[in-house]
This record gives C-alpha cells, sequence and structure tokens, in this order.
C-alpha cells in the first residue's frame, strides 16, 4: 500500500482523528487515538482498542512512526499498543518505537513486550533480521517526570515539533496527563481524561484546535435509570461512577471558551452517537457556551494547520 510520505515534510501540522469513541465498543466510532505528523516526526497520542488500524486505512505512513503518548492507562487508551508497535515494524519501522508516559509506563510496555514475545520471534525468524530488524521489533519506554505540578513539561522536541504534558485530574486514576503539541507557530491541546480545573485551562490556552474528552452526564443518566428498570444495578452504577472523572459537553464547551481556543473537537464520545438524534442531545447547548466552531468528532478526520 502507497503511504502517504509527502505529508511528513510539507512544513504543515497534520493531524488525523483515529479514534473518537471512548470506551463502550460500537460501529460508529473506535476508541481513542489521535495521529499528529510534522516536521518528518509521526506520533501517535494514545492507541485505543481499534484505533491502529485506522493508520493503515487513511494510509499514514507507519513505517515512520516514531513514537507513541500515553495519558493513562485505562484500556481504551492503550489496548492497540501491540498492534501499533508490530504492524509498523512490519510496514519497515528500522527504530525501535518510544512509548511516552506518566510514571508505571514501563510496566505497561513491558507487559505488552513479553506478550508479543513469540510473534516478534516468528517475523524474525520467517523474514530474515535484514527484513524485521530485531532491534526495532521491541519498543522502548520513557517516563515523562511532571517536575512542578502547575507547569507543563517539554519531553520531545525534534524537527521543530515540540510536546508538552501537563498534569490532569483523572482520580482515581493517577497519574494521567494531557498533552500539547506546538509545531510552526500552531498549537494543539490534547485533553486526555479529565475533569476542568484550572491547571487545565491554563494548558489549552490559545490553541487553535482541542481535542476535548467528553461524556454526555445527561444520556448516561438516562441509561443508568432504564438500566434499573430492567434490574442491571452494576451497569447503572458504573454509568454513574465515570461521571465524577470526566467532563461533559457543556463543561468542555467552558473550557474551550476559558482557555480562548479557536476551534473545539470532541472526542472519547460517550455514549455512543447511534442516530442523529443521539447527536443532537449530546451538542445540547454547547454552542450557547462557546461561539467558536464545534466539531462532533468522527474517526478518520483530517486536520491541517499551516505554519504561522
Ligand atoms: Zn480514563
Ligand atoms: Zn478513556
Amino acid at each position: 500500500m502507497i503511504s502517504q510520505d509527502k505529508i511528513l515534510k510539507d512544513g504543515k501540522l497534520h493531524v488525523f482523528l483515529l479514534g473518537s469513541g471512548g470506551p463502550i465498543n460500537n460501529d460508529k466510532r473506535v476508541a481513542s487515538s489521535i495521529a499528529v505528523i510534522a516536521g518528518g516526526e509521526f506520533v501517535l497520542i494514545d492507541v485505543g482498542p481499534g484505533a491502529y488500524r485506522n493508520v493503515d486505512v487513511m494510509r499514514l505512513p507507519a513505517a515512520k512512526l516514531s513514537a507513541i503518548f500515553l495519558t493513562h492507562f485505562h484500556s481504551d487508551h492503550i489496548g492497540d499498543l501491540g498492534e501499533a508497535n508490530m504492524l509498523s515494524w512490519v510496514n519497515g519501522r528500522e527504530k525501535a518505537l518510544e512509548i511516552y508516559g506518566p510514571e508505571g509506563v514501563d510496566q505497561v510496555v513491558n507487559g505488552f513486550i513479553i506478550a508479543y514475545k513469540f510473534d516478534t520471534g516468528y517475523r524474525i525468524a520467517h523474514h530474515g533480521k535484514d527484513t524485521m530488524p530485531p532491534e526495532a521489533g521491541a519498543p522502548i519506554s520513557k517516563t515523562i517526570i511532571i517536575k512542578d505540578p502547575n507547569e507543563r513539561e517539554l519531553f520531545f522536541d525534534r524537527n521543530g515539533l515540540k510536546a508538552y504534558a501537563f498534569e490532569v485530574d483523572h482520580s482515581p486514576v493517577k497519574p494521567a496527563i494531557g498533552y500539547r503539541i506546538e509545531y510552526g507557530g500552531r498549537i494543539i491541546v490534547i485533553t486526555g481524561d479529565t475533569i476542568k480545573n484550572d491547571n487545565l485551562i491554563k494548558h489549552c490556552a490559545n490553541a487553535d484546535i482541542l481535542f476535548s474528552e467528553s461524556i454526555s452526564f445527561e444520556m448516561l443518566n438516562n441509561l443508568a435509570e432504564g438500566a434499573k428498570k430492567f434490574n442491571l444495578p452494576r451497569y447503572a452504577k458504573i454509568l454513574t461512577d465515570i461521571q465524577n472523572y470526566h467532563m461533559s459537553p457543556k463543561i468542555a464547551a467552558e473550557l474551550a471558551k476559558e482557555a480562548e481556543v479557536k476551534k473545539l473537537v470532541f472526542v472519547h464520545i460517550t455514549p455512543p452517537l447511534l442516530k442523529d438524534i443521539a447527536e443532537k442531545a449530546y451538542l445540547k447547548g454547547v454552542s450557547d457556551i462557546y461561539d467558536g466552531e464545534i466539531i462532533l468528532g468522527k474517526d478518520c478526520m483530517k486536520f491541517r494547520l499551516n505554519p504561522k
């Protein structure tokens, strides 16, 4: 398959929404993953289950994938880590893939290395070391330490692409981080999973595009009520519990307004929006709060930012 190699070095900041959904599986959206391509660098932010296939569907240059940035270790953000590593290697990646994340990332990466160890061996034995360079087979973990919890930490600075990590509040999930990425004077921010707080507003400030997580409390409460009626208390409890460590679409719109971002893209969309009417319910009231452009994220959406 011919990949879009030319976009690697065209001076623009390219963003691809590989997975716009949340943890509830459905046929409209896969779980969290965003690809960034700029200055010859190709990185993924999170790689939730089902999301890696969209790298190939969108013909992104898999062999040039150099790093993955993880926001936290919930399964809907890391499930395709093994596939991302294996398939980019099969596609011709020649250097070890770097996996950045908060403390604990070494354990997560080591677990995937063990799970894929047999397959790594099969590929080398079958195709030979020239085709499958062993040094590129296993990924390398890189722990991001945020020294001052109120500041953002520059942890990646290559060919003009700068990535900063900042602390978010997804308690009891700790640590959890968001990412601010800058290239050519352009800024994108990916919130990761979090509630809204002053620190988040500060690090989202003036972004050209804010990719904000968001789950509809109203819709989840309706589902929870329905679950109780059908005597499914466990389901009702989980649908209620998850609301205390996420933002609703209206809260995300407040964040976009207060941070004065230029565009808001909803991601981590939950519950699944299977009908047009559900999309309307999810977005209800958001444009009354934030008057910039609002986009309901969909898988395989593309964004391109020209340098300033
Ligand atoms: Zn999470
Ligand atoms: Zn999540």
